[in-house]
């Protein structure tokens, strides 16, 4: 797969797929990091003398027309951080905006509409990929977030193309998520919380064969104890769940990944925090973080560790009464990379809670993407990444 610096990209025209889809509120962009963060792979283009067609989606509008999901606000104030004017097609098909893209010049950009306004795009139709090839000669997905969907601006389209390649946040996410877990510095500890094991079945599933440690809180540690015959209370516990914990409870005792659950708990005692030991859990008493012997152990796991890849949070962190678990967890993993170890954090309420800490500066990488970060680390082949193999 190809990266962007292996690209000629001097003085062609590169049809880009970014992931611009910013929050909003009242009509207007609630926060434009998304924008930022899609900047250097833009002026890197430009700083080849390149023309840039840019493509994305915004919000879900089910394939029609919808006024406030449009791009224009978007393209004003990319036109602002970039400060050069953007050229705006109101249809990212139609061939007055293809006529737009061919006679770009260079250091030239073009911002498509919104590409779900078409039912195409999701569906990843053939035809509507090919007219969007037309846009370009070159193209480059920066677009993480949606790499784990099939759509026709990130697989149909990249089809159409010999020369392609990942944008650089894209290349950031696949160094971190693939590459350094492909052969990480060991030890290799994985932490593991959230609410639910559903969802992250399959990431367990890889690190019991290749993590040397993986440590579970949260909401989901309460499904493990119990298939151990572990009394849990009204925690949360997903019933239908209960086997396969009992398999890679299993399974990781023979392959010798040292598995651990919490010792203690935190629990709401009249609107107060109350610690308990796991084994004393009674009826009424639902676990809602891990207590400060469980805190002291993951801390001394961690410590140990090269490599620490953290995915959901130890509790209820968005209650103050049940954050200081995730918190002491966040910290530690803060200080893997000062070791010279790397840290990684994947799903959207880890990268928020270290958002909410400020530690964000002290993480190797923190993924932008859910789905994609979770099937990746899951040690899936996305299909927007296998669309850009040459
Ligand atoms: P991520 O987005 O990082 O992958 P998840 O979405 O899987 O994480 O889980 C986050 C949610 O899990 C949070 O809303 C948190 O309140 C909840 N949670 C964590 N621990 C518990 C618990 N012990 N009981 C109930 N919910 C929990
Ligand atoms: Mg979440």
């Amino acid at each position: 797969m190809r990266k962007l610096k292996d690209l000629n990209l001097t003085n062609t025209r590169v049809l880009m797929r970014l992931d611009l889809n910013v929050p909003l509120q009242n009509g207007r962009i609630a926060d434009d990091f998304r924008i930022r963060a899609a900047l250097p792979t833009i002026e890197y283009c430009l700083s080849r003398n390149a023309a840039i067609v840019i493509m994305s989606h915004l919000g879900r509008p089910g394939g029609i027309y919808q006024n406030e999901l449009s791009l224009v606000p978007v393209g004003e104030t990319l036109s602002d951080l970039l400060e050069c004017p953007v050229k705006f097609s109101d249809s990212c098909v139609s061939p007055d905006a293809i006529a737009v893209s061919k006679e770009l010049r260079s250091g030239e950009i073009h911002l498509l509409e919104n590409l779900r306004f078409f039912e195409e795009e999701t569906e990843n139709d053939i035809r509507f990929a090919e007219k969007l090839s037309y846009h370009g000669k070159v193209y480059v997905n920066d677009a993480f977030g949606t790499a784990h969907r099939a759509h026709a601006s990130n697989v149909g389209v990249a089809e159409k193309f010999q020369e392609k390649a990942m944008g650089l946040l894209m290349e950031r996410e696949w160094e971190y998520l693939h590459h350094t877990l492909k052969e990480p510095a060991r030890p290799l500890t994985i932490v593991l919380g959230g609410a639910k094991i559903s969802g992250k079945l399959e990431l367990i599933g890889r690190f019991i064969r290749s993590a040397d440690n993986i440590l579970i809180g949260g909401g989901m540690s309460f499904t493990f104890l119990k298939a151990k015959g572990v009394e849990i209370g009204s925690s949360l516990l997903q019933e239908d769940m209960l086997s396969s914990a009992r398999l890679y409870l299993l399974r990781a005792e023979q392959k010798g990944a040292k598995l651990l659950l919490p010792v203690d708990c935190a629990v709401d005692n009249n609107s107060i925090r109350k610690i308990i030991m796991i084994d004393q859990l009674s009826p009424n008493d639902k676990g809602l973080d891990i207590g400060p012997e469980t805190i002291r152990i993951f801390r001394e796991m961690i410590r140990q560790s090269k490599t620490v890849v953290w995915n959901g949070p130890m509790g209820v962190y968005e209650d103050k009464k049940f954050v200081l678990g995730t918190q002491e967890i966040c910290e530690e993993i803060s200080k893997v990379s000062d070791r010279g170890g790397q840290s990684i954090i994947g799903g959207g309420d880890s990268a928020a809670a270290v958002r909410a800490f400020g530690m964000e500066q002290s993480m190797s990488h923190i993924s932008t993407g859910g789905g994609a970060s979770l099937e990746l680390l899951a040690g899936r082949t996305l299909p927007a990444l296998r669309a850009l193999e040459v």
